[in-house]
């Protein structure tokens, strides 16, 4: 009987593989267009409700043509969309949202708030149904949140293109979009005077990540392109310093008031200048130098230009809005709320609960003989931590220069190098209590990797290898 079991999922296994590797079923499904489904996302004080804005087209679709199912399911949300016809599943894929952010924050339970997002997969040439589904507190179970039912054909889709959209330069180029990463560069904050100093800047933090590994040797796998999007004036709204913008997207400082957290809330805007490009991941070029950035998976990410740390914060957010990887650091101020004392495991791949050492996510690279939990100078840094922390609050506080800011950040960087590079288990694969914005009870890979520090250590080996999984989704 177990035979019989184990040959018949092999065989299932074989024809599931074989029938998602077939490009004449993607031609069968869809017809190579984008289908782009805009909703509202509501909730506060314990509700969530999602609701339609529109179905539009946008643009010819940039992904694979083969790998269409997300069977790893990431992120704190998940759609799928299945043909009405067959009832085959035919596209699904997992993502997170400002939203699903901002039900973390206190200001959650208080007052309501509307979120725009949106759902991107190719255009079905019949009627499909779509589901979205959202992580459950215990965070391996989804529960259906919103589902619609789309007819291509309807008079309540809009199959018009976009007709004006800005130009746009190819800043890497290795191949069709179908076998490629195709990531959009947004400009923002730069007039139509500045576009040149854009592809610079574009150019050079596309630069910049493709030095880090495991980017570095995939470099032939990725298409950037540089989306010249026009702004009427130079830089972003920034809340806190009193000189307000209106931008093209909207990217801003201060999301969910944390000065160095920059967002745009206006998907709608995003997406429309985005989709002047094949894409899909997106990182928006903020021309500032005040030190901020963002990454939300598989949805945005966002980096000022002019910081002396904008290589660093460019592929770090990168990193989250790619392969869903956590913030490691647990000393900075943020947003969320922390604390908990019993923390479910998280989906992230590079941050562990760990409650039983022994099903350790990661152990198949835990360096041999390294004990778990890893011992590491735990009190030295985070006393360290603080006293920057310290310092950094009174530095925006005063209005400090940014140069300020950055030989504060070059200084914490040589203390945190030395400090993360020589204990006994520097540079070992184990589970280093401290990550996640908890103190205790969640673990990293690696002492030190740059979800966690900005020193120029690069990307541990579970956070690299969870990008190279995510680089597979798009290249065949
Ligand atoms: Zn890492």
């Amino acid at each position: 009987m177990v035979r019989f079991s184990l040959a018949w999922m092999f065989a299932v296994a074989v024809f599931a593989s074989s029938v998602f590797a077939d490009p004449a079923r993607f031609e069968r499904l869809f017809d190579g267009r984008t289908m782009r489904v805009d909703y509202f996302h509501t909730g506060g004080k314990g509700t969530e409700i999602v609701a339609l804005d529109q179905i539009v087209n946008d643009g010819a679709w940039p992904g694979s043509t083969t790998q269409l199912i997300d069977s790893s399911k990431p992120g704190e949300y998940f759609f799928e969309v299945t043909d009405v016809a067959s009832g085959e599943l035919v596209y699904s894929r997992g993502f997170s949202s400002i939203f699903g952010e901002w039900v973390t924050t206190p200001e959650s339970k208080e007052e309501h708030r509307t979120f725009h997002e949106s759902l991107r997969f190719p255009w079905p040439k019949g009627k499909v149904k779509v589901v979205l589904r959202k992580r459950g507190e215990d965070r391996t179970s989804f529960r259906e949140v919103w589902t619609t039912t789309i007819d291509p054909s309807s008079r309540f889709v809009n199959s018009a293109a976009l007709p004006l959209k800005p130009n746009v330069t190819a800043i890497l180029e290795n191949g069709p979009s179908s076998s490629k990463v195709d990531l959009a560069l947004i400009a923002e904050g730069y007039t139509a005077g500045e576009m040149e100093k854009f592809r610079a800047d574009a150019r050079r933090l596309t630069d910049a990540l493709f030095r880090v590994e495991p980017f570095k040797s995939r470099k032939g796998d990725f298409n950037v392109w540089a989306v010249e999007s026009v702004s009427g004036m130079t830089g972003v709204h920034q809340p806190r310093t009193g000189e307000p913008r209106r931008t093209p997207v909207s990217a801003v400082y201060n999301a969910f008031d944390s000065e160095r957290y920059v967002l745009t809330f206006d998907n709608k805007a995003m997406r429309d200048v985005a989709s002047a490009a094949p894409y899909e991941f997106v990182e928006i070029l903020v021309n500032e130098a005040q030190y901020g950035g963002g990454g939300i998976y598989n949805f945005q990410a966002t980096t000022c230009v002019d910081s002396g740390f904008t290589e660093y914060v460019f592929v770090h957010e990168f990193g989250h809005h790619f392969a869903g990887l956590a913030d490691e650091y647990y000393t900075s101020d943020v947003a969320y709320e922390t604390g908990k004392s019993d923390i479910p495991e998280p989906w992230e791949p590079n941050i562990t609960a760990m409650r039983d050492p022994a099903k350790l996510k990661w152990k198949d690279l835990v360096t041999s003989g390294t004990p778990l939990p890893t011992p590491w100078p735990k009190e030295e840094y985070e006393k360290h931590s603080a006293a920057v922390q310290k310092t950094r609050r009174e530095l925006r506080a005063t209005g400090a220069p940014e140069s300020e800011m950055d030989a504060l950040f070059r200084e914490e960087l040589l203390w945190d190098s030395k400090l993360l590079s020589s204990f006994a288990h520097a540079g070992k694969v184990g589970a280093f209590e401290g990550a996640g914005y908890e103190a205790k009870g969640l673990y990293r890979p690696q002492a030190d990797c740059m979800m966690f520090t900005r020193d120029d250590v690069g990307f541990c080996r579970v956070c690299s290898r969870a990008i190279e999984n995510v680089i597979e989704m798009y290249v065949k």
